[in-house]
């Protein structure tokens, strides 16, 4: 077993362990947003952003709907670990589309990389709900190979400018976590694959990106996370969704925050997605939201800090 999967295990127990103090409870002064499942649909001059765990994100205005990482068949640990084939649920799709009150129709999917607390998920989706699926080339052979259509997809590279209903979407360069130190999954793939992807070491990192989604009106960028020295390429945004798996990054939140000049942070991909949706949000033990919230405060950052809980609905002010 590899260091990061030995690391994982031993994480994992410790999850296990401190389960009940790792909610969202005790910052409720931060979260925003109601139940996704009462909330009207936006008109098409308001913008809603539903949360969907991970750094999964509905955001809708009018007729228009995008879905990003959308992720719901979580797997546990062990078959990460163990090399266990990871599969979607349609029993964790169909609840999250209720839940997260999902439109029958999709105009894109944004994958921010193509690991599968990201992707997995998208192939099925696709085939349900329709819409382009804008990721990178690594990403459109994983979903390719699960039966995407090569004309419903759109490998994106940064610079990339698409249309996407009402929405304008800028693809941006993007970096991943280190994670204990290490690059998860690393690799591209750049030519057809022979079978579908299988176990998680399978959905290869491919080239991350970040996008900037301008609808009615409102700026919003969209990550699942980076490392310090690169800064997100944009400034000037209504909300900025900062991945923060790891914790602060040795201060590459407040770096990201400081060049977004953002009117909302939502920090993003702090969940354990390793335990069932159904069970709701536990923070996961390498996130380390206090220090985020310590960082915020103490650093001055730009934007009023925000949380979301798992398929809450929010009309971006
Ligand atoms: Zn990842």
């Amino acid at each position: 077993m590899n260091r990061l999967l030995s690391s994982l295990l031993i994480l994992g127990l410790a999850s296990v362990a401190t389960s009940c103090s790792n909610r969202l409870a005790p910052h409720r002064d931060l979260l925003v947003g109601s139940a996704a499942t009462e909330a009207p649909p936006p008109r098409a001059d308001q913008v809603s952003v539903t949360y969907l765990g991970v750094n999964g994100y509905l955001i809708r205005s009018g007729a228009t709907a995008i879905l990003v990482d959308p992720f719901f068949s979580r797997v546990p640990m062990r078959h990460v670990v163990f090399k266990v084939p990871v599969q979607s649920s349609d029993t964790a799709i169909a609840h999250a589309r209720r839940a997260g009150a999902l439109p029958g129709r999709i105009d894109a999917f944004l994958i921010t990389h193509s690991h599968f607390d990201h992707a997995l998920d998208v192939p099925v989706l696709q085939k349900q709900l329709g819409g382009k699926v804008i990721t990178s080339e690594t990403g459109a052979y994983l979903c390719e190979a699960m039966g995407t259509s090569r004309s419903d997809l759109r490998p994106s590279r940064p610079g990339d400018l698409l249309h996407a209903g009402a929405a304008k979407i800028r693809v941006l360069a993007a970096r991943h976590d280190l994670v204990l130190g290490s690059l998860p999954y690393p690799g591209l793939i750049n030519a057809p694959l022979e079978a579908p992807p299988s176990t998680a070491a399978d959905w290869r990192l491919g080239t991350p990106l970040a996008y900037l989604i301008e609808l009615a009106g409102k700026r919003i960028y969209v990550e699942s996370g980076g490392v310090v020295g690169h800064p997100p390429a944009v400034s000037g945004v209504d909300l900025a969704i900062v991945g923060t798996a790891v914790g602060d990054g040795k201060g590459r939140y407040a770096e990201a925050v400081r060049a977004l000049q953002p009117r909302f942070v939502l920090p993003s991909h702090q969940d354990d997605f390793f335990n069932p949706l159904e069970s709701g949000f536990h923070f996961s033990v390498l996130s380390d939201f206090p220090r985020i919230k310590a960082t915020h405060a103490v650093e001055a950052l730009p934007g009023r800090l925000i949380l979301m809980d798992y398929f809450h609905s929010w009309p971006l002010p």
